[in-house]
């Protein structure tokens, strides 16, 4: 009888320290961390997060003693409606992470669902936010049509912080302080893995700096206004078809100025995969601007690409629409 019990409870065991038996490509190369069989029944601390690069940040911060959830999956955050098993989800964690700043257009209404719980985390709380500069915005688009959306656009302040790797240090911290909160028995293996993933957004910036030093242009044309952090830290100039959210599609008077910006020196358009790639393709047509591909890195990569090696590979683009040297 004995031995049945014991053979039992090893399966169980067993079975309570494999939570994920077929993690995804992606989760398996950045679960890099050591493996804390402590943490109670090896299932970890439960942790929801609004898009992938708080996933990623959330990963590399709790390693295996956190289970990350990324409520959008694949989806576009500035633009995905919660379903009622999200808020479910949301409501079973034992960690929240929103990026705020109004990236999530139902994130006001989670936090307020959730403030018996203290469970949310603002990642961008103590980052001092650039406020959108709607010159590009071009009022308008927010017409009749899409009078009942206008809740779901952008807010007052620019909320793509993740992009420029000193403000991406700060998003790190609070993932840090959200997890050692949550579950202090593992604060220094989270204290130890913020600190490393913080060197590597060090290391990134060391990058962004000597590469982009050196340009012969200052000014290039994104997808959406997604770089202004970036540009802002580096000393460029980022102009964008598409407003604050990767959603809103350009007026004519938008595309009709960045006609004539281009011709005063621009000779690159850094082109998203998004919805108003088509807007990219007629202004690279008819202006005779050369298009290259850049990722704002909201979403996880389908071929796996991690989220440093993908701001490694984004800087080389912006080296070449700029034009730069070593
Ligand atoms: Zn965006």
């Amino acid at each position: 009888m004995k031995q049945i019990f014991i053979a039992a409870s090893c399966v169980l065991v067993f079975a309570g320290c494999s939570p994920s038996n077929s993690p995804s490509p992606a989760e398996e190369s950045q679960n890099v961390s050591h493996v804390n069989q402590e943490k109670a029944g090896g299932k970890g601390l439960g942790v929801v997060v609004s898009f992938y690069p708080l996933a990623y940040m959330a990963e590399r911060v709790g390693g295996d003693a956190v289970r990350v959830t990324n409520i959008v999956g694949a989806s576009d955050p500035h633009d995905y409606t919660l379903s009622p098993r999200d808020i479910q989800t949301f409501q079973d964690a034992d960690v929240v992470l929103l990026q705020g700043a109004e990236l999530e257009p139902w994130g006001d209404d989670i936090v307020q669902q959730l403030s018996d719980q203290g469970t949310v985390t603002i990642a961008t709380e103590n980052i001092a936010l650039i406020e959108v500069d709607d010159d590009h915005g071009d009022a308008d688009k927010h017409g009749d049509e899409h009078e009942g959306e206008d809740e779901h656009g952008h807010g007052a302040f620019d909320p793509h912080t993740w992009l420029d790797p000193v403000l991406a240090q700060g998003m790190v911290s609070s993932v840090q302080s959200a997890l050692i909160a949550a579950d202090p028995e593992n604060a220094d293996l989270y204290t130890a893995n913020a600190t490393a993933l913080t060197t590597e957004f060090a290391e990134l910036d060391s990058a962004y700096t000597q590469a982009l030093q050196n340009c012969a242009r200052r000014d290039v044309i994104f997808s959406h206004d997604a770089f202004g952090y970036l540009a802002k830290r580096y000393n460029f100039t980022a102009h964008a078809i598409a407003g604050i959210s990767s959603q809103d599609e350009p007026s004519a008077k938008t595309l009709a100025t960045l006609k004539e910006e281009a011709a005063e020196g621009i000779t690159h358009i850094l082109a998203e995969e998004t919805s108003v790639n088509r807007f990219a393709q007629t202004l690279s047509d008819e202006a005779g601007l050369a298009m290259l591909p850049i990722s704002a890195l909201a979403s996880p990569d389908e071929d796996g690409g991690d989220f440093i090696e993908r701001s490694r590979d984004n800087l080389v683009q912006i080296q070449t629409a700029l034009n730069c040297t070593l």
